[in-house]
């Protein structure tokens, strides 16, 4: 347990360590360690993670677990922020379950939209387990109270709350949001990438730390001990803000058209077996499965980023919605990593539909394992991740 194996070793031997460092959410030595134990790995040093991830821990980890998967669930709200992303998002909630550690994350406009969510969240928990959740355990901001508190109710759930000013009493969901911002942090200074994606960056982190190996569960990705027939090899991880371009399949009307488009790689879908990618230009949203990725060209340059681009607030502890009126740090002039020379396919061309749905499509009744490209219509509701 705890061994991902995304790939095969002779696969495996060709990307340096630094590289698959990058991939997965800039992941420590003892965890790249455990998930890719074919790997000859040897210490490093990583200039996103010293200047992105902080290292002064406030809340203590806790002692105990729960038994069994979502006897207790923490959640927490993070920010607004002041810089919405392209979408309009400013908020993110996360549900972590106790036992397995596993968190699922919802983009929200408003704070508002957190009852509707979190109604989803609680439904789609009843349909997904056979055992009911139990305890909710939230801080005690505003948010919680009210209609959302009322819900605990209508599902039979116990909502337990911290004392006022007491945040290290919801710590475990405390901690989860701040590892999220933290590792979103190294991956958008790895690439330059621009701040208001910053939505793709704590989703991708999502998936990434849900199925890596976890300290707390001894060495096994969270997501294993919740599903332990989920199969973590299906979808190799990518360097998040690379330069990627997608396939397009079928049969082009222009025989002289080019047969790939140049998109920004911005996270993995939860409901296909496809990598999302993003084109700024023309705002569309895609899944593919046949992308081939340049992991050593950042989508945006370094001097796109210098002038107006801030960071994600460091340091994001407490995450509180005082980070919203924060001022940004001083922003770090980022490097150009050192280049690089492979250009990796995620698999030859072949000869499937396109599929490109309209606007109002809803993309996420799919879970085909090799679905073609799709444009995909952003939720105007909130997005459920796990
Ligand atoms: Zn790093």
């Amino acid at each position: 347990m705890g061994c991902i194996s995304w790939i095969s070793y002779r696969l495996l031997s060709a990307v340096s360590i630094i590289d698959w460092h990058r991939r997965l959410g800039h992941a420590p030595l003892p965890i790249l360690k455990r998930a890719l134990p074919d790997v000859p790995l040897r210490e490093f040093s990583c200039e996103s993670c010293i200047y992105d991830k902080q290292h002064r821990s406030s809340f203590p980890p806790a002692c105990t677990r729960s038994s069994t998967p979502l006897s207790l669930v923490h959640s927490d709200v993070w920010s607004p922020y002041r810089v919405p992303s392209i979408f309009g998002f400013r908020y993110f909630v996360t549900f972590i379950d106790d036992y397995s550690r596993t968190t699922w994350l919802y983009l929200l406009h408003d704070r508002i939209e957190l009852t509707s969510v979190f109604r989803a969240f609680l439904l789609e928990m009843r349909t997904q387990f056979a055992t009911p959740l139990r305890v909710i355990r939230t801080d005690n901001a505003r948010e919680y109270t009210g209609r959302t508190s009322n819900l605990c109710t209508e599902f039979v759930v116990i909502h337990q709350t911290s004392c006022a000013y007491t945040p290290q009493q919801n710590g475990v969901a405390e901690r989860k949001n701040r590892h999220l911002l933290d590792v979103a942090r190294s991956l958008m200074f790895q690439m330059h990438v621009l701040i208001e994606y910053w939505n793709f960056a704590v989703s991708t982190v999502r998936h990434l730390i849900n199925r890596l190996p976890s300290s707390v569960l001894n060495f096994v990705p969270p997501i294993q001990l919740l599903y332990p027939s989920t199969n973590l090899t299906s979808l190799t991880p990518r360097i998040f803000g690379c330069v990627c371009y997608v396939h397009l399949l079928g049969s082009p009307s222009d025989k002289l058209a080019p047969r790939a488009a140049k998109y920004m790689f911005v996270g993995y879908s939860r409901t296909q077996k496809g990598y999302v990618c993003y084109s700024p230009s023309d705002g569309k949203l895609v899944v593919s499965a046949d992308v081939t990725f340049c992991e050593d060209q950042p989508f945006h340059l370094p001097s796109t980023t210098s002038s107006s681009a801030p960071s994600i607030p460091r340091p994001a502890v407490p995450v509180t919605p005082s980070l919203s009126s924060s001022s940004s740090s001083p922003h770090v002039p980022p490097q150009v990593p050192p280049p690089l020379t492979r250009v990796y396919s995620r698999r030859p061309s072949k000869d499937a539909p396109v599929t490109q749905l309209p606007a109002t499509s809803d993309t996420s009744a799919t879970a085909d394992p090799a679905p073609s490209l799709q444009l995909i219509p952003w939720p105007t509701t909130p997005l459920s991740i796990v």
